[in-house]
């Protein structure tokens, strides 16, 4: 009989290959990762221990009986352990670690294995799975098929628990490791029951390994191109496992006050080059780090929680920040900012983690070179609230639950509540009342702003729709625009649809813009005057806090502008004479004035005598909701 062992062969060289470039790409430190590395040195060991068993057993008597018999037993120990390591990594892949579950389970689920296991140690005064005899042949025993029934226990429990948890488990994964088992359970059968002789059983193993590697095993996947290191994803895989476990890694971060910077004076393309270089720097000078690359040239890497290493990792980083990053054709200099987390924050998701690190990073950026800035508990209370009111306002905006309240405004001149301002809010259970001032940059850094605005308008063109105006006294309402509305191309053929949905009069709307938004110029007038020309008004917002470039404001169809309540405050508390210059520049430039701020009695006689057309503030009014300021209104100007 002669044995053939070319399929092993074939397999120590494949997965040979697979574990050298495995070890060298390093793959993100998770049990799963860990898993598959024994997995495939198992599979080569099979491969190995049954070649030598096969040349051992054709040289007859020239090899010692004891030595054929080490040699099997080893070949069957580890063709024993290889499905009890697969089922271990099936159970790491739906992050149901083995020794995770109860204790009990995990006896249970080595049973088969620790058996064939003690069957193949006792095969030499047995006989259960081969013998030796005098002439120093192999012969197979009765007792073969345990392993194989061993195998095909943990294959099919593997294939069980991933349908059960298929929910869990991404569809190339599952579908890879469904092929590993047939393939691996096509093997072991021609292996028992077709082709005792001929070793099918590696080869059909690195079929799996092979699929399961190019599916979504390979290291490279898991890192981001640009820079070589581990994607931000990897932190949520690892974390995401750090919470089966209950451990908190301490993570150092670094990013540059200067690099938007950077970005803005020598375009995206350098910026990316100048990343790329302190990639290459920063992996040469800390190999051992597992490092991430976050965005904007922000790194985060886990550390062992020592203070010097971090001071070492700042010293280092700083010294070499003293000369300048390399691009094509020049060179700049970064300044580090650098941040840190130890095991004392307990963060409970990936969620978390990334808003705590945001926070942080801002915070660093914000005081600047060379800072270190501890993530506290205080700033991970805040990224906690900040993940609540992202709930809150993607709720509010799919259940179409914003509130919009409204804050009368005063009209000097006729002596009655003119118009209101519209000021949305959210309620959420848990929070309670949530200001515009915490969600509206939220909405406009993940874009929701635009259907945020939309939902406002709407609800103010129905309130205008169910209620008389002129009745009521009123001659306006004003909606707040966030600059992402106006430089939105299609924002004035919006708008008009909905006008004409609630059948209202375009002269009750008039919408406020910040002189922030007169950035795409163009795209912001063609939208107003194609509104303006409808008989929508338009006022300019919160006059004097940003840079005002009056000469492009100028050119807009602006009927108000509503100088904001920081200029008003400063006329009366510090005497400030600015405001003077600024109404009187206004009046002539054929403007109506609205006040904001207005809050004692004083400062509304002061500004109405000073030629202010409208007044808002608390001294009239909070902003309050629909059926209160309607009521207000009603009695005011009765
Ligand atoms: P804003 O446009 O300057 O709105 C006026 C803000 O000043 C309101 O704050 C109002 O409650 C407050 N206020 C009014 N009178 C007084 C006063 O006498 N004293 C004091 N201390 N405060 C007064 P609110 O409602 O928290 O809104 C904050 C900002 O959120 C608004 O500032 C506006 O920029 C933005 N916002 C509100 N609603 C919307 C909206 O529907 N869309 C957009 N894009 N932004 C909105
Ligand atoms: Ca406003
Ligand atoms: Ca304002």
């Amino acid at each position: 009989m002669s044995w053939n062992f070319d399929y092993d062969i074939c397999a120590i060289i494949f997965i040979s290959t697979l574990i050298i470039y495995y070890g060298y790409r390093k793959c993100l430190p998770l049990t799963y990762n860990k898993l598959f590395q024994w997995l495939m040195v198992s599979s080569v060991l099979v491969a190995v221990t049954d070649v030598v068993g096969s040349v051992v057993a054709v040289q007859g008597k020239s090899v010692s009986i004891s030595l054929i018999y080490i040699i099997n037993i080893t070949y069957y120990i580890v063709l024993t352990f290889t499905p009890m390591i697969f089922g271990s990594y099936v159970a790491a892949i739906i992050k149901k670690p083995i020794r995770e579950s109860r204790y009990l389970m995990n006896y249970v689920f080595a049973i088969p294995g620790i058996i064939v296991m003690a069957i193949a140690i006792t095969t030499p005064m047995t006989g259960a799975l081969f013998s030796v005899d005098t002439d120093h042949i192999f012969h197979y025993g009765n007792w073969r098929i345990s392993i194989f029934i061993e195998t095909m226990f943990y294959l099919v429990t593997s294939g069980i628990q991933v349908i059960k948890y298929r929910a869990k488990v991404k569809k190339v994964i599952r579908y890879s490791i469904y092929i590993y088992i047939l393939t691996t359970a096509a093997g072991h059968v021609c292996q028992m029951f077709y082709t005792p002789y001929v070793q099918t059983v590696s080869l059909s193993a690195t079929i799996g390994l092979l699929i399961m590697f190019l599916a979504y095993q390979n290291p490279d996947y898991d890192r981001d191109r640009k820079t070589g290191m581990y994607r931000e994803n990897g932190i949520r895989k690892i974390i995401n496992e750090d919470r089966l476990y209950g451990k908190n890694r301490p993570v150092a971060g670094i990013a540059f006050d200067n690099y938007e910077h950077i970005r803005a004076v020598y375009g995206e393309e350098t910026a990316n080059e100048v990343v790329q270089n302190v990639a290459k720097y920063l992996q040469v000078t800390f190999p051992e780090n597992d490092k991430f690359y976050v965005h904007k040239g922000r790194v985060i890497a886990f550390f062992d929680g020592n203070i010097e290493t971090l001071r070492f990792f700042r010293n280092t980083i700083t010294e070499r920040c003293k000369m300048p990053f390399e691009f094509k054709g020049g060179d700049v200099y970064l300044s580090p900012v650098f941040i840190f987390t130890l095991e004392d924050i307990k963060v409970e998701s990936f969620e978390e983690f990334k808003a705590s690190m945001t926070i942080a990073f801002q915070r660093a950026i914000e005081q600047g070179k060379g800072c270190v800035i501890r993530l506290t508990e205080e700033m991970h209370q805040e990224a906690i609230r900040g993940i609540k009111i992202d709930r809150a306002l993607k709720k509010a905006l799919s259940e179409d639950s914003l509130l919009v309240y409204y804050q009368p405004i005063y009209d000097t001149i006729e002596k009655r509540m003119a118009s209101a301002e519209a000021l949305v809010r959210i309620h959420d259970e848990e929070l309670g009342m949530i200001y515009p001032d915490e969600f509206i940059w939220r909405a406009e850094e993940n874009g929701s702003i635009l259907s945020l605005g939309e939902q406002v308008f709407r609800k103010v063109c129905a309130f205008i729709n169910q209620h008389n105006m002129e009745e009521m006294g009123l001659s306006f309402i004003e909606i707040n625009l966030s600059p992402l509305q106006c430089i939105r191309k299609q924002l004035a053929l919006e708008f008009e649809k909905i006008i004409e949905e609630y059948n209202i009069d375009p002269k009750y709307l008039n919408l406020e813009i910040t002189e922030t938004s007169t950035g795409d110029i163009d795209v912001i007038r063609e939208n107003m005057n194609q509104l303006s020309k409808k008989g929508v008004g338009f006022a300019l917002d919160d006059y004097g806090t940003g840079y005002s470039n009056l000469v492009n404001v100028m050119g807009l169809p602006l009927d108000i502008i509503k100088i904001d309540k920081s200029l008003v405050w400063s006329f009366f508390n510090e005497g400030s004479e600015l405001l003077y210059s600024v109404i009187e520049t206004f009046i002539k430039g054929d403007f109506k004035l609205v006040m904001e701020g207005v809050e004692t009695k004083e400062m509304a006689d002061k500004l109405a005598e000073m030629g202010c057309h409208y007044e808002q503030g608390f001294y009239y009014s909070k902003p309050i909701p629909e059926e209160d300021f309607v009521s207000f209104v009603k009695e005011y100007n009765k």
